[in-house]
């Protein structure tokens, strides 16, 4: 049976927002990235919003409680009972154990934790070359072939100029980096005892890692 309880961990820039919608779009799951919901939140200047921005600049990290919060709420709706694909949260060993809790209210189990897995270097390099279209939303990377926009830094849909998420200059990139070694890296070791965690190689353009996921959500690697 193929998994579908599932958290995509890794640090920023591994790749996990790009899989998340691919196999969202596969397996008609929804794809929760508390990333996007929060930069949602900023954009549109609600109370949410006016309280975390300035922690998303600087590269740190927003308050569990309201973490645990927020995917409390979405996990609850309808549309999550098919399962579910968690992008940055959890991302601390408390955010974990929450959402153990969440997820045994409503009576279900994490099927598997996917780590997608690669190095500082290959995270600046690829952070600092993201770009996002204002207008849509839609991620490009400029040295990701497969992500690669058609002219020159322009939206290939919107044909607006594409622009930096303001987190990913090179000095934030490298903090979030830091944070996730302190903070969010502990998870690789808690998710492995529980013997759901499943290691890919990020390095690869995203059509491998995509087929190098779905081998590990229709368990075939034993
Ligand atoms: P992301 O798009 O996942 O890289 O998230 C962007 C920023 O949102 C992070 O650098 C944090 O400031 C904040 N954020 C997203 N998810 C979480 C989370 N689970 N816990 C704490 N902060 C988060």
């Amino acid at each position: 049976m193929m998994k579908r309880r599932m958290i995509l961990l890794g640090p920023p820039g591994a790749g996990k927002g790009t899989q998340a919608k691919i196999i969202s779009a596969l397996l008609g799951i929804p794809h929760i990235s508390t990333g996007d919901i929060l930069r949602d939140a900023v954009k549109s200047g609600s109370e949410l919003g006016k309280k975390v921005k300035e922690i998303m600049e600087r590269g740190d990290l927003v308050p569990d409680e309201l973490m645990d919060r927020i995917v409390e709420n979405r996990l609850k709706e309808n549309d999550c009972r098919k399962g579910f694909i968690l992008d940055g949260y959890p991302r601390t060993v408390k955010q974990a154990e929450s959402l153990e809790k969440i997820l045994e209210n409503l009576n279900e189990k994490l099927d598997i934790v996917i780590l997608v897995d690669v190095s500082e270097d290959d995270v600046v390099r690829r952070i600092t070359n993201r770009r996002i279209c204002p207008k849509c939303g839609k991620v490009y990377n400029l040295i990701v072939p497969d992500l690669r926009p058609n002219e020159d830094e322009l939206c290939d849909l919107c044909k607006v100029k594409l622009i930096q998420r303001d987190d990913d200059k090179e000095e934030t990139v490298r903090r979030r980096y830091r944070v996730y070694m302190e903070s969010t890296s502990p998870l690789i070791e808690y998710y492995d005892k529980k013997g759901i965690l499943e290691r890919i190689d990020g390095k690869h353009q995203p059509e491998k890692v995509k087929e190098e996921i779905l081998k590990v959500l229709e368990g075939n690697q034993i």
